[in-house]
């Protein structure tokens, strides 16, 4: 790939580590202080180091000076010229205290006005050069004439460079007590400095190969660009220099996802065997055959766990697809091969549903399955956690209860975290970091599979579930009609209801979701609680349920129970249900306030029907739409693949609030973009994997370079990463 920019230019090597310089507190060069400091520090700046990496987020052409006769009412405009007079001045009707400072060029003057400022009038001499940028206003009393108010000033001398006029200057983000201005100028100070300090840690071949400038270049451009670059560029950071800078930050993500994975291979784990027993005895007790593509995922991490070193797999696959029989298979591998699993979900709702599943087939087959959740009883508790350290329960299900520090297994061998999107790297190192090993047993890494209902597109995949290999289940069950999805407002609320009592006069179950109203979680509740009392009155004959997350668990627990059992026709719900719930009765999912849920949530839902035989429906009612909302209910009416669905989602809230940085465990993408850049992305990754090849313990000149900023990227997260 290209990245189209001119050639970069050479640079003067540093030795490695860079200067000690950079690393220096901000709070002692000049012009900041400690109490400076500290506000720097609020916006995550401590070292010179972080300054330089401290990025505009745009920038502003105040580089096109403008005769002051030319100036245009309502434009923000850049003139420079000599200071005629500088007074503070009081406004003859509303009294306002201003400084006023009034400049002239050949063609004319212009006034800036700066309200309650009266130091200002010791900042500016008469006589003296000044340039000032901002908003031109008609003078109120003196029509025609043009002011500024608060405008951007800079004092100039002859032949000066300036900082904040006069230029593309750069905006950053700033913080109270801490201007944009004076950030600026610390900035100019620490680039002119202490960028060429940065020691390069890419070689020469690769910056000529991506036509791409030097790191200090790259970094004192990203502040200061020169005069004629194109702000239209900057701002959609696709200059040679800012190219340099995202190439950076994902080559070195890459490189971190791929060292992470490296480390995991070599983390010794154990081959996990059996003798197809037990596994042979499920498939019989199943009412269905498996599907290929499932047959497929169930090859591949059957493989897996039979070598000696650690499985570390992703389980994809839409909604409905049938994750949950290919993790009871891996389970039983490990059952067979005399290993403990533990399955881990992500609401309580659905480790009871699991474990219910789970009972219902393993059951038979002698294996003993220990429930841990908030709504399991002490005593319960209490057995089921010994049973578990005593090796008697060969399976734990439970919630994220299972990795809190008092669950002991004898020896575990296996890990499922169903539904991974609410996980994250770094639970489930820790997760699996309880590793057995009582007894004759040594202690060793368990395998993991990661399972997700939210496909991703594969390059996309590659980096955020980069440390994973991955298995897709690409097809659902055979003989289930398509959900029909439709559209409606409250107008249309009879024919919805007429659908629904057709419905369930057929024998079906139906849900009607209620969304989470942020702010007020009571006022979800209370919507929920109001649509349950009016659906019980309509559709008297039905009975119908409700189901909130405020809830005891074993209030839950019974209300599921009575749906699955049919005694609910009709369950009224806040999003608790969105993750996972598999009725194969329930037909009808009507949404209320579509609106307001995000596109792979309301998939989500959808993938709550349609999983029988049933031809369901899923029912969509929002009022008043905003056009974003619109175009996201359009998606869900166009496409029923989660994966295109995911795609949509992905492209309209951003990777930032799609992926939710935090919770992947990743370090934070901060000026690269997962989509704008995915050349560059995919640059970087061809780059990373080269470099992993040749040299894996990062030892060469240039693997050392790469692994002081890993270490200063990741901090401690690569040695979770081993154990992940
Ligand atoms: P998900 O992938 O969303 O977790 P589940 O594992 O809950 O899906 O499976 C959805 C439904 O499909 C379940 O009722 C399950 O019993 C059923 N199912 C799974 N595999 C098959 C198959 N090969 N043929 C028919 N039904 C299946
Ligand atoms: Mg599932």
């Amino acid at each position: 790939m290209e990245l189209t920019t001119k050639a970069g230019s050479v640079i003067h090597r540093l030795p490695a580590g860079g200067s000690p310089e950079l690393f220096q507190p901000i709070q002692y060069l000049k012009g900041v202080g400690p109490k400076r400091g500290e506000l720097f520090d609020k916006l995550g700046v401590r070292t010179v180091k972080d300054a330089l990496y401290y990025f505009p987020y745009r920038y502003e052409d105040r580089g096109n000076i403008r005769k002051i006769a030319r100036v245009s009412f309502g434009s923000y405009e850049t003139v420079a010229g000599t200071v005629i007079r500088a007074e503070n001045i009081t406004t003859p009707r509303r009294r306002m205290k201003l400084f006023a400072l009034t400049v002239k060029d050949e063609t004319g003057s212009v006034t800036g006005i700066w309200f309650n400022q009266p130091y200002m009038s010791r900042v500016f001499r008469e006589g003296g050069k000044v340039i000032l940028y901002g908003l031109v206003k008609q003078d109120p009393y003196k029509r025609y004439r043009p002011v500024m108010e608060n405008p951007e000033y800079e004092l100039v001398e002859e032949g000066d460079e300036t900082t904040h006029t006069g230029r593309v200057v750069p905006i950053y983000k700033a913080t109270a007590g801490l201007t944009c201005r004076q950030i600026r100028s610390v900035m100019k100070g620490v680039a002119d400095e202490f960028s060429p300090k940065l020691q390069d840690f890419l070689p020469e071949e690769m910056l000529k190969k991506y036509k791409v400038p030097a790191l200090s270049i790259a970094v004192r451009e990203a502040h200061f660009p020169e005069m004629e670059t194109d702000i239209s560029l900057l701002n959609a950071r696709g200059t040679r220099a800012q190219k340099r800078l995202i190439f950076d930050e994902f080559l070195l993500l890459e490189l971190g996802i791929m060292s992470m994975k490296k480390g995991c291979a070599k983390t010794p784990g154990r081959a996990l065997r059996g003798n197809g027993g037990l596994r042979k005895r499920l498939r019989q007790a199943l009412p269905f055959r498996l599907t290929q593509a499932q047959e497929k995922a169930v090859h591949e991490i059957s493989r897996d766990m039979e070598r000696p070193s650690r499985m570390n797999r992703l389980l994809q696959g839409d909604v409905g697809c049938g994750k949950t029989v290919v993790a009871l298979l891996a389970a039983l591998q490990a059952a067979e091969a005399g290993v403990q699993t533990a399955l881990m979900a992500p609401t309580e709702i659905l480790a009871e549903q699991h474990y219910l599943n789970v009972m219902k087939y393993l059951a038979p087959l002698g294996v003993k399955v220990a429930l841990l959740t908030g709504a399991v009883k002490k005593k319960d508790r209490e057995r089921a956690l010994r049973e578990l350290s005593e090796g008697m329960a060969q399976i734990a299900v439970g919630t994220h209860s299972l990795i809190q520090e008092e669950v002991v297994f004898r020896d575990l061998g296996l890990v499922i975290v169903d539904e991974q999107h609410r996980f994250g790297v770094v639970q489930r190192a820790k997760l699996s970091g309880k590793a057995g090993g009582s007894g004759d047993n040594p202690p060793s890494s368990p395998d993991v599979l990661v399972m997700t209902a939210t496909p991703i597109p594969r390059t996309l995949a590659l980096t955020v579930y980069g440390d994973l290999d991955i298995s897709v289940i690409d097809s659902l069950p055979p003989g289930r009609p398509p959900v029909r999805t439709k559209l409606f407002d409250n107008s249309g609320r009879a024919e919805v209801y007429r659908l629904l009592r057709s419905e369930l006069q057929r024998g079906a179950l139906a849900y009607v979701v209620y969304p989470l109203v942020e702010e007020s979680e009571k006022s979800d509740l209370k919507a929920a609680k109001e649509g349950a009392e009016k659906l019980a009155e309509i559709f008297g004959e039905y009975p119908v349920g409700l189901l909130h997350g405020r809830m005891k668990p074993e209030e839950k627990e019974s209300v599921m129970d009575n749906f699955r059992a049919g005694e609910i026709r009709l369950l009224v719900s806040t999003t608790v249900i969105e993750v996972g719930l598999d009725v194969p009765e329930a037909a009808v999912m009507v949404v209320e306030h579509a609106e307001r849920f995000g596109l792979s949530q309301l998939h989500q839902l959808r993938g709550r029907v349609g999983r029988g035989g049933r031809q369901s429906y899923c029912i969509l009612m929002a009022d008043r739409l905003a056009d974003n909302s619109r175009e996201r209910l359009q998606a869900m009416l166009k496409s029923s693949s989660g994966f295109e669905i995911a795609e949509e989602d992905l492209r309209l809230r951003g990777p930032g609030e799609f992926f939710g940085t935090k919770q992947s465990g990743l370090p934070e993408i901060t000026y690269g973009d997962i989509i704008r850049d995915y050349k560059i992305i995919e640059a970087a990754r061809a780059e990373a994997s080269v470099i992993i090849e040749k040299d894996p313990e990062l030892k060469s000149d240039l693997g050392r370079a790469l692994s002081l900023e890993l270490k200063e990227k990741w901090k401690d997260r690569l040695e979770l990463g081993k154990i992940s």
